[in-house]
Formats: structure tokens, sequence, C-alpha cells
């Protein structure tokens, strides 16, 4: 077992401490409860840290990438990028080229402008890029997860205009068209919720393939859960591979011969629960009635993407507040450090009341934590990332965030201490 306390001596707090063993376990748990050789893609949106997609990748994970950036993690992390595949609703053509020239060849398209810049893409590279259409299914939204299509969204392209685009990928000689991707949803509800939007998703594609479409990989996407800065495991998905199966036998012939291909997609449910927050209490005080505990670390560290009031709306459960009965446990508001009242990471939860340079502790922040969070936003150093192998220490790391100038310096403006020197590793100039 990991002992916290000393590596919080050793590198301080904020501190995130992953557990790759943690990641391994989950990805084995997402096989188990899929169709026997189902491929599945890391996004690495969720947690881009080198180790814990490495780890993805060792248990026979692809990259699902999205920017330059990650196409750059995931090849530090050891997956073959000819393999990535790059989604995203806008791909500018530098960062299309520069990925391609790192060797990317996969692409969702989102528009038939997003189809012409891979056109173009594949004249300039000489290389011939293989397309998957992002299709917008058709049916109308309902109650489960966060829903990302079937109404209108930036994401994808109308069903009604996926054949038409089709045709196009196949007509242009740079282009080749490999399927369909789907991702209507994130986070779904429960295994229900989840069956019946694959479900809607196979009807879609099949209906797609009897206009013509050919589809050798059906990315079906994914909305696999997973419990978010609160204690507890990610589900188990116990009757999905059997069901998923059927439906699949029901609506996409030739899948069990790899024709087409079956892919699914997932960053929260594989990296989510590797991930712990620790946290130091600076400050506990009382204010009109209520306890106030002030941490290390807020929203800069965890749940940014929550204060912009948008997606997992965050009320963050420390572990200790498992440790006693509920009855002898006080309400706690968990302030961050930051000088803006957004920066509050739970509300009211019942722990037992913190002490000055106690530790606090938020579980299954290993999807969404860091790289989510308002990192720049009153300039704290970023938490360190401590990565572990079951009790082994793997790595311990700090994301820097640097200035550099860009351009040519400007005209008249006396030359800098870092201009004129040579390139270092950090020019001043590209
Ligand atoms: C965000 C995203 C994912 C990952 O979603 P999770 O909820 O982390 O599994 C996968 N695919 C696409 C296209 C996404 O935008």
């Amino acid at each position: 077992m990991v002992d916290t306390a000393k590596l919080v001596r050793e590198f301080g707090t904020p501190l995130y401490l992953y557990d790759l063993r943690r990641v391994r376990e989950s990805v084995a748990s997402l096989r188990s409860a899929l169709p026997t050789g189902t491929h599945i893609y890391y996004s690495l949106k969720a947690n881009p840290h080198p180790d814990i997609a490495a780890a993805a990748r060792a248990e026979g994970c692809d990259a699902g990438v999205t920017s330059p950036g990650e196409v750059a993690d995931a090849a530090a992390a050891g997956f073959p990028l000819d393999e990535c595949l790059y989604t995203g609703p806008g791909k500018s053509e530098e960062a299309v080229d520069r990925s391609v020239r790192e060797g990317v060849r996969t692409f969702s398209v989102e528009s038939e402008t997003d189809f012409r810049r891979r056109a173009r893409a594949a004249e300039r590279t000489r290389q011939r890029l293989r397309c998957l259409i992002r299709v917008n299914g058709t049916e109308a939204a309902g109650g489960v997860g966060l829903r990302m299509s079937g109404g209108p969204s930036q994401f994808g392209v109308d069903f009604a205009r996926v054949a038409g685009l089709a045709k196009s990928v196949q007509d242009h000689p740079g282009t080749t068209l490999r399927g369909l991707h789907f991702f209507p949803l994130t986070n779904a509800k429960d295994e229900e919720s989840l069956l019946e939007e694959f479900t809607r998703t196979l009807r879609a594609a099949a209906a797609l393939r009897a206009q013509g479409v050919p589809i050798d990989q059906l990315d079906i996407g994914g909305g696999f859960a997973a419990p978010f800065a609160v204690p507890g495991d990610p589900p188990v998905y116990r009757s999905l591979a059997d069901r998923l199966t059927a439906a699949l036998d029901e609506h996409m012939a030739g899948w069990r011969d790899g024709a087409p291909r079956i892919s699914v997609e997932s960053g929260r449910y594989l990296a989510a629960s590797c991930g712990t927050l620790v946290l130091g209490v600076l400050d506990v005080k009382k204010s009109h009635g209520r306890t106030y505990a002030v941490l290390d670390g807020g929203v800069n560290c965890l749940g940014g993407m929550s204060a912009t009031g948008r997606l997992l709306p965050l009320s963050a459960v420390p572990l200790e507040a498992t440790e006693r009965a509920e009855d002898k446990n006080e309400p706690v508001h968990l302030a961050g450090p930051l000088c803006t009242p957004v920066d509050v990471l739970g509300r009211g939860t019942r722990l037992p009341l913190p002490r000055v340079g106690d530790l606090v502790q938020i579980p299954n922040v290993g999807a969404y934590g860091m790289t989510a969070s308002l990192l720049a936003f009153l300039s704290h150093p970023s938490a360190a990332e401590v990565v572990v192998d079951g009790g082994r220490l793997v790595s311990a790391t700090r994301l820097q965030r640097e200035r550099r100038p860009i351009g040519p310096p400007p005209s008249g403006a006396a030359p800098g201490p870092d201009q004129g020197r040579p390139a270092g590793p950090n020019p001043g100039r590209r």
C-alpha cells in the first residue's frame, strides 16, 4: 500500500496520487462488460498524463486524441499514432497537418468543411487519410447523462446529410471512408440508458448502411460512467455484453468477423478511479454558524469545469467522510485558497471536523481532474502529480505554466534579456 503521508512529506500538497493498478483494473472491467473483441479507445481528454495513458496502452487500448498536444502525449505514452482516432468539431489546418506529419491517419469528420480540410491535408501531406463520419443521430433527447447529439449540435453531421458526405469522402483520391463515429452521450445514468443509446446508434448505422454507406469500422462511442470526486466504485455492467452482442447480431451483420470492427471510447470509466487529490487544511473557521475548511487547492486543481456551470456538478466528498458514523460528523464547507466565491469544492459535506494541518483526500478524480481545472486562474503552482503502481513510486512531476514570446520582437523594442541568445530549453522565439 502507498504511504500517502510520506508522499505528502516529500512532494507537498496539493497532490494528485494516481495508481496505475486501478487503470489496468478499469480497462479489464470495461472489456469484460463489452462484446468479445470490442476495440477500445482511451480518450486522452480525461487525463493525458503519459503514465496513465501508457497503462491504458499496455492493456491494448488505442488513443482518442483531439489536439496536437494530445497527439504528443499519446506518442510519449507509446500509442501507435497510425491507430489513433483524432476527433473534435474544430480542427485547424495547422493542427491536422502537424498531426499527419507525426503519423496520425484516422480522423473523425464533423462537417462538409471539416472534410474539405481533410482532403486538402491529404493533398498537402501526400498521405491517404482515413475518415470516420461523425453522425449526429436522429432521435430527440432523452433524460440520460449529458447528451451530445440528436438535436442541434456542434458535433457531427446531421443524419440526413451523412450519405452524401460519405460519397464525397469515397470519391476523393486522398481520403478513404473507414466508417462511422457516434458519441451521443457521456456519463450515462445506468446500464439501461447505455444499452438504449447503443441500440439507437446501431439502428442509425444500419439505416446508413442500407443507404449504401460502407462501414469497415463502427465507433459506437461510450457514455460509461464513474463516480466523480465522491467515494464509490465504477458501475459494473453485468448484462451489457450479452445484450449488446444480441443487438449487434440483429443490426450489424458481419461484426463477428470484424466487418465492421466495433469500437468504443472511454476516458472517465478508465481513469476516474485511479486518482485521488490530497489537499492540506490551511484554516478552519466559523462564519455565521457555518464551518469552513480552507484547503490549499480548489477549483485551480479540481472541478474548474463545474465552476463554469457546465458538466459534473461538483460536490466533493472526501474519503474522511466515511470514516466515522454519520451522526458524529459535521457539515463542513470545503473552500479552496482562491480569491473568488466560486472556489468551493463541497458544501455542507458531513465529515469529522478537520484541523489545520490535516489532509483531506478527494477520491475518484483520475478523470477530468487536473487538466479540466482552472489551472492558470490565480497563478498558484499546479498540483504535484505522483504516480504509483501498487506500492511502487513510478513518477513525480508538476505541470509548469510558462509564458514565452512569439513572433519577431516588436519593432523598436529594446532586446529582452533572452533575445539574441542561442535557443536553449526555453528559446525566446521560434
Ligand atoms: C469526451 C469524449 C470522450 C470521453 O468521454 P468519457 O465520458 O470520458 O468517457 C470520448 N469521445 C468523444 C468524441 C468525446 O468528446
